[in-house]
C-alpha cells in the first residue's frame, strides 16, 4: 500500500464498475471492480482512471457547449495494440531467467536477428495461426473485439490488436486479452512472453496506446477536409499539445518500468523524451497559425500505380513517424511509449487528467468574450505558440533529437528511479488534486510502490543471474574444461608429440572467462547483498540502477563470451537462435 496502511490493517473495499461488462471465465462469474482501503484511498488502477474519464468529459462537455453543442456522452476512446514473443514451452522451461523474470538475462548474440525483415513480412508459421484463431475465439466469447494479428519486427514477436472501444473497457479487455494469450499458448506447446525486453539483440515489445475523445459518436480529433478552419478541432488538439508539453515528466512515470527502460531510449522504441509527431499537413497548419499566414487545404491526392489492373491508391495528407512517442495518425494520437506488460491505465489517467485540465483553462480564458471565435483561435494561436517546442516531426531515434531536446528545454529522464520523482512534484500534485483524480497522499504512495516495485525487479533478477551462474553455468564451463582437458592428455598419451594447441587456446579462453564469471558472481552478490538490505526506498531504487544493473551486466558479459566457446550440448540454457528461429 506504499504506507497507506500497516501491514496488520486489512480492510478494504471493491465497488463493482458497471461501465465494465461482468463476463464468464473458466465458469466463474466475473465482476471489473473498484478497489479502495477502509481509509478511503485507491489502491487500484481503475478507481483514478474513472475520475479522470469523468474529469475529462465534464471538460469537454464545457468546451462544446461553448461551441453551441449540447454533448450528452463524452467519452475517451483506446486502442491498443499488444505486442508479444513466442517460444517453445520446452525451451521456455530450461530458462530459469525467462520463467522468474520474464526475460533472457543470459544469451550470445544470435548469428542471426531481425536484419533481414523477413519475419515482419513473412507468413504466419502454422502454429501460431492455430494459436491466434484460437485467441479470437475465446476473446470474442468474452466480448474482447480482437481483430488485428500479424508478426511484428524481431524473429518470433507478434502483434494482436482490438478493435478500440471506451478507455476504461478497452484497457480490461486488454488485460483479459494478456491474460488469455499467456494461458492459450500453453495449448499449443507455446509460451507467450509479455516482457518489454525478453532478447538482447532484437526489439522488444511495446503497447501503442491509440486515443481519442468521442462525443456522441463524433470523434473529436477528426481533423475534417480543412483544419486551418476546423476551430473546435484546432482548439482540442491545441489542448492535447499543451498537456503533453506541461505533464510529459508525468507521461514519462506512467510508461517506467525495469522492464521498458531496456527499450525507451535503445533505438528501437521512442526516446524517453516525450514529443508529438503532427505531420506535414497539420505542422503547417500550426505554423500558419502562429504566424498568421493562409494554410490550404490538402485533399488527397491518387497514385497511380502504372498497373492498369490495380485500382489507384489515395495517398494520405501525410506520412507517418514510427520514432515519435506521441504521434498523430490521421484522426487519434498514438502514445508509443506504454511497454507491453504494461496496465495502460496511468498512462490514460494522466493524459485524460492533462488534457482536461487545458480544456478548462480554454472555457476559463474564453468564457464571455464578446467575439466567440475571435476569441477562440487567439487561444489557439497563443497555446500553439506557447507549447511548439513539444512538437518534433523528425526522427526521434537520433541523437541530434536527444540533443536538440536539451536545447529546447525537454526533460528526457533516462530510468524509472530518475522518472518517479515527478509523482511527488508540486505541479502534478496539484494537477491531480484539482480534478479528483489522485490525492497527494495517494500519489506519494504511489511513488513507494513503484520505487520499491522497481527495486524488487532487480532484486530477482539479480538472484536469478546469481544461481544460473553458480549453478548451472560455470559448472558447465568446468565440465566442458575436463572433457576438453582429458582428450588432450588421452591424445598425446596416444601419439607422442601430437598437437594439442586448440585444446589450449580453448581451454586458456574458456578458464579466463569462467574466473571472471566466477569473480563477477562474487561482486554481484556482494553489492545486491548490500543493496537489498537498505531501508529508503528511494536510494534503494537508485542504488539497484546504478551499482546492480552494471554488475549485472559485467556477470552476463562473462557468461556470453563463456558460451561462444562451450559445446552446445554442454551449455544448459537454449540459444538464441534456436528460440527465436523455430520452424513449425
Ligand atoms: P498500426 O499498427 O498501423 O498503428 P493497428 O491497426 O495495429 O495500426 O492499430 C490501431 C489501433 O488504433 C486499433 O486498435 C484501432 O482500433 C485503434 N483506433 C482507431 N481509431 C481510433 C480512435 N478514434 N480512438 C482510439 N483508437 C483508435
Ligand atoms: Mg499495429
Amino acid at each position: 500500500s506504499g504506507g497507506l496502511r500497516a501491514t496488520f490493517e486489512a480492510r478494504g473495499y471493491t465497488a463493482w464498475d458497471p461501465t465494465s461488462p461482468a463476463f464468464i471465465k473458466d465458469e466463474v462469474l466475473c465482476i471489473p471492480t473498484a478497489f479502495i482501503s477502509y481509509t478511503g484511498e485507491a489502491l487500484d488502477k481503475k478507481t483514478p482512471l474513472l475520475r479522470s474519464q469523468v474529469a475529462l468529459a465534464n471538460q469537454a462537455k464545457r468546451v462544446l457547449a461553448l461551441f453551441g453543442k449540447k454533448a450528452t456522452s463524452v467519452i475517451t476512446t483506446v486502442g491498443p495494440e499488444q505486442e508479444y514473443f513466442l517460444v517453445k514451452e520446452e525451451d521456455f522451461q530450461k530458462r530459469p531467467d525467462l520463467v522468474l523474470t520474464g526475460r533472457t538475462l543470459f544469451g550470445c548474440a544470435p548469428a542471426k536477428g531481425q536484419e533481414l525483415e523477413e519475419h515482419y513480412f513473412g507468413a504466419i508459421r502454422p502454429t501460431v495461426n492455430a494459436f491466434m484463431k484460437e485467441v479470437d475465439d475465446e476473446l470474442w466469447k468474452l466480448g474482447v473485439p480482437a481483430k488485428t494479428k500479424h508478426n511484428e519486427v524481431a524473429p518470433a514477436q507478434h502483434e494482436l490488436a482490438p478493435i478500440f472501444e471506451q478507455g476504461s473497457l478497452a484497457i480490461d479487455d486488454n488485460l483479459l486479452a494478456m491474460e488469455k494469450l499467456k494461458l492459450l499458448a500453453t495449448h499449443h506447446g507455446l509460451a507467450c512472453l509479455q516482457h518489454e525486453k525478453p532478447f538482447d539483440y532484437v526489439n522488444g515489445s511495446g503497447k501503442h496506446n491509440n486515443w481519442s475523445v468521442c462525443a456522441d459518436g463524433k470523434n473529436l480529433l477528426e481533423p475534417g477536409a480543412n483544419p486551418s478552419e476546423n476551430l473546435q478541432f484546432l482548439v482540442f488538439l491545441a489542448a492535447l499539445i499543451a498537456a503533453v508539453d506541461k505533464h510529459a515528466d508525468l507521461l514519462r512515470v506512467s510508461v517506467s518500468s525495469a522492464g521498458n527502460d531496456h527499450r525507451l531510449g535503445a533505438n528501437e522504441a521512442p526516446p524517453a523524451i516525450v514529443s508529438v509527431f503532427l505531420g506535414d499537413e497539420l505542422d503547417e497548419v500550426v505554423e500558419g497559425l502562429i504566424n498568421d499566414e493562409a494554410v490550404a487545404a490538402h485533399g488527397k491526392t491518387r497514385m497511380d500505380l502504372g498497373v492498369p489492373m490495380l485500382p489507384d491508391v489515395l495517398q494520405d495528407t501525410t506520412d507517418r513517424n514510427r520514432t515519435s512517442p506521441f504521434a498523430f495518425t490521421g484522426n487519434k494520437f498514438e502514445f508509443r511509449m506504454p511497454g507491453s506488460a504494461e496496465n495502460l491505465s496511468d498512462a490514460n489517467t494522466i493524459l485524460n487528467t492533462a488534457v482536461a485540465k487545458e480544456l478548462k483553462q480554454f472555457v476559463a480564458d474564453v468564457e464571455g468574450a464578446a467575439d466567440f471565435e475571435c476569441a477562440a483561435a487567439a487561444w489557439v494561436k497563443k497555446t500553439l505558440n506557447d507549447h511548439r517546442r513539444v512538437i518534433f516531426n523528425g526522427n526521434g531515434y537520433s541523437e541530434a533529437w536527444e540533443a536538440e531536446a536539451a536545447r529546447r528545454g525537454l526533460p528526457n529522464r533516462k530510468c524509472t528511479p530518475d522518472a518517479m520523482v515527478a509523482l511527488k512534484e508540486e505541479k502534478n500534485i496539484s494537477l491531480m488534486e484539482e480534478f479528483g483524480v489522485l490525492t497527494k497522499t495517494e500519489m506519494l504512495s504511489r511513488y513507494e510502490v513503484e520505487m520499491e516495485h522497481y527495486s524488487k525487479i532487480i532484486n530477482i533478477e539479480a538472484r536469478t543471474m546469481l544461481k544460473i551462474a553458480s549453478k548451472q553455468l560455470i559448472p558447465a564451463a568446468t565440465s566442458y574444461m575436463g572433457e576438453v582437458a582429458s582428450t588432450a592428455a588421452a591424445k598425446t598419451a596416444a601419439v607422442e608429440g601430437i598437437s594439442t594447441k586448440s585444446e589450449a587456446k580453448l581451454l586458456t579462453a574458456l578458464s579466463k572467462y569462467t574466473d571472471e564469471m566466477s569473480d563477477a558472481t562474487d561482486a554481484l552478490k556482494a553489492v545486491t547483498d548490500k543493496v537489498s538490505a537498505l531501508d529508503d526506498e528511494t536510494a534503494k531504487a537508485h542504488a539497484f540502477h546504478d551499482e546492480v544493473l552494471p554488475a549485472m551486466d559485467t556477470l552476463r558479459a562473462a557468461a556470453d563470451a563463456a558460451e561462444e566457446l562451450v559445446d552446445e550440448d554442454y551449455w544448459p540454457l537454449p540459444c538464441y537462435s534456436r528460440m527465436l528461429f523455430y520452424t513449425e
